[in-house]
């Protein structure tokens, strides 16, 4: 195992076979080598900066049906809501006074914004505030929606492809989804010049060995800017109520092995992660990640955003905490930062 981790962070890359024993044989040992290896490479490129942006849940309304979701268009049960433009404005204007430079605009596939309507949002928010970066992270669209929203100003997209294997796709989405055009998206949107990120649930159904080591086979290959990983968490209201919790040991071990398949990438410590255990962000943090990603929707929609259950929305999850969120971060020995957060090769 120590041989493996060696390879992997001097070349950057490992076989599949590789990949699947550093992953199906994990022990405590190999997931100490492995975060001390992250942490000394996100180092290198990072410095001690952990990037803090502003994550406003802009819609709880969607079109797809994702059986992992709780936001997905069957759930009767969920109480929808819907930002105005003047609302999402609002919050980043909060959230720039908090010191946030960069914000994350994520929701449903909501039929009730047109592109358009989006794209002037984007602008306004570039226009207000020209120092900030905007990430927007809305699902599947065309490419001409995509270039519409860059022509706005947006930065950054992120579209985690949920899993890298065809069939496995296929048992978390219902047919009117395809892999194939989650893929097209992921490639519009690099040729497109946003900075992109990709990622998966780790302990969806299904998911064994052998469809992680596809995903950290994609990420090898695709070299996203981001990558967003986050365990699986069922939502009562969905198909998979009754699955299982991903875990936060294998999500760290994931987090440390993709800092250094793509060591510049911008790697959060997800609300997911800290869901699942108290010391999650830390952990992540420990073991590779770079990002924070606090909650500035408005307060009273916040429950509302109900992806999975128990989601975090409170404490050191909420923008208006930002201040003890960075006492943690230098807790642990690292810099907390509220700039634009560009990945490296884009500064
Ligand atoms: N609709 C957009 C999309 O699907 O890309 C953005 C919003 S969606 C809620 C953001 C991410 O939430 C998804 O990419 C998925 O990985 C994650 N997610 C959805 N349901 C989840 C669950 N039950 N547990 C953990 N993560 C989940
Ligand atoms: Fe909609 Fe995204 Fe949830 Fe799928 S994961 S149901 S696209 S919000």
């Amino acid at each position: 195992m120590v041989q493996l981790v060696e390879k992997l962070a001097a070349e950057q890359s490992l076989t599949h076979e590789e990949l699947v024993r550093l992953i199906r044989d994990r022990d405590d040992a190999t997931a100490r080598l492995l975060a001390q290896k992250a942490a000394d490479r996100r180092r290198g490129y990072y410095g001690d900066r952990v990037i803090l942006r502003g994550l406003i849940e802009f819609t709880s309304f969607c079109k797809n049906d994702c059986y992992y979701c709780g936001l997905r268009r069957s759930n009767r049960k969920l109480s929808r809501y819907r930002l105005t433009g003047e609302q999402i404005l609002a919050q980043c204007g909060k959230g720039y006074a908090l010191g946030f430079r960069s914000f994350v605009l994520q929701g449903g596939e909501d039929p009730g914004y047109s592109p358009r309507s989006i794209a002037q949002v984007v602008s306004a928010i570039k226009d207000r505030w020209p120092d900030t970066a905007v990430t927007l992270s809305a699902g599947e669209r065309s490419r001409d929606t995509y270039r519409l929203w860059r022509d706005a100003g947006a930065d950054r997209y992120l579209l985690r492809e949920e899993t890298a294997d065809r069939d496995h796709y296929g048992t978390l989405h219902p047919g009117d989804m395809s892999y194939e055009n989650r893929i097209r998206c992921l490639y519009d949107l690099k040729e497109l010049g946003y900075q992109v990120g990709c990622g998966f649930m780790v302990g969806s159904p299904g998911q064994g060995t052998e469809q992680i080591v596809r995903d950290l086979e994609l990420i090898r290959l695709f070299q996203p800017h981001m990558v967003g990983i986050g365990p699986f968490i069922p939502q009562k209201d969905t198909p998979f109520a009754g699955e299982g919790t991903g875990s936060a040991g294998l999500t760290c071990y994931l987090l440390s092995i993709i800092r250094l398949l793509v060591p510049k990438a911008m790697i959060p410590a997800t609300t997911a992660l800290n869901t699942v255990h108290p010391q999650g962000r830390a952990w992540g943090l420990r073991s590779g990640a770079n990002v924070c990603m606090p909650d500035l929707s408005p307060v009273q929609v916040r429950g509302q955003y109900a992806i999975y259950d128990r989601k975090l929305c409170t404490g050191l999850e909420a923008a208006e905490e930002v201040e003890a969120l960075k006492e943690q971060i230098r807790s642990l020995g690292l810099l907390p930062d509220m700039g634009r957060g560009d990945h490296i090769d884009l500064r």
